[in-house]
């Protein structure tokens, strides 16, 4: 099997002229590759795995909800705003022109609980950042924030200025 990373596929273009989107759905959709990927994702979690991994919609869902599974804990979604059914916390947070949201339930995890944050990409590090500052408002105790794909030309780690450490199994 050669290495699941080779089938990310660049599409230029997306979702604006200019940005080259890395897209993973290559990698979900063979077997082989989506397996590998959610091994390396694990790898370093199996000796102590987290209470709950907490995935960022919507690839990040797709990503933590495996890697829970692998891991053998929950999975708590953290969303866009106005999707989940019970009391929510949010968090704002800027993008490049203009702002976003993410959202938790208010009971999602225990006081305590020890939370992986999973992203698919981590770009400029913006949103990866509002959902470990989210989870900690929540009172989980964030024991990492990782991806799948770090862009390593968007410099979003010499950013990151959160306590949790940051991850990234692949740098392209
Ligand atoms: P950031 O907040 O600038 O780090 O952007 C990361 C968020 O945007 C993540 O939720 C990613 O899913 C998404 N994203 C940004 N660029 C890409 C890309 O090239 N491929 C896939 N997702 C991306």
């Amino acid at each position: 099997m050669p290495d699941w990373s080779t089938l990310i596929r660049d599409v230029p273009d997306f979702p604006r002229p200019g940005i080259v989107f890395k897209d993973i759905t290559p990698v979900l959709a063979d077997a082989d590759a989506f397996a590998g990927a959610i091994a390396d994702l694990a790898a370093p979690w199996r000796a102590s795995p987290p209470d709950a991994v907490a995935g960022i919609e919507s690839r990040g869902f797709i990503l933590g909800a495996a890697l829970a599974h692998a891991l053998g804990c929950g999975f708590v979604p953290v969303r866009k705003p106005g999707k989940l059914p019970a009391r929510t916390l949010a968090q704002d947070y800027a993008l490049e022109y203009g702002h976003d949201r993410l959202e938790v339930h208010a009971d999602a995890l225990p006081p305590g609980a020890r939370v992986l944050v999973i992203d698919d990409v981590l770009a400029t590090g913006g949103t990866l950042r509002a959902a470990t500052a989210l989870l900690r408002r929540q009172g989980a105790q964030v024991c990492g924030a990782d991806v799948l794909v770090e862009l390593a030309a968007l410099d979003g780690r010499s950013r990151w200025d959160d306590p949790a450490p940051l991850r990234a199994v692949r740098v392209l």
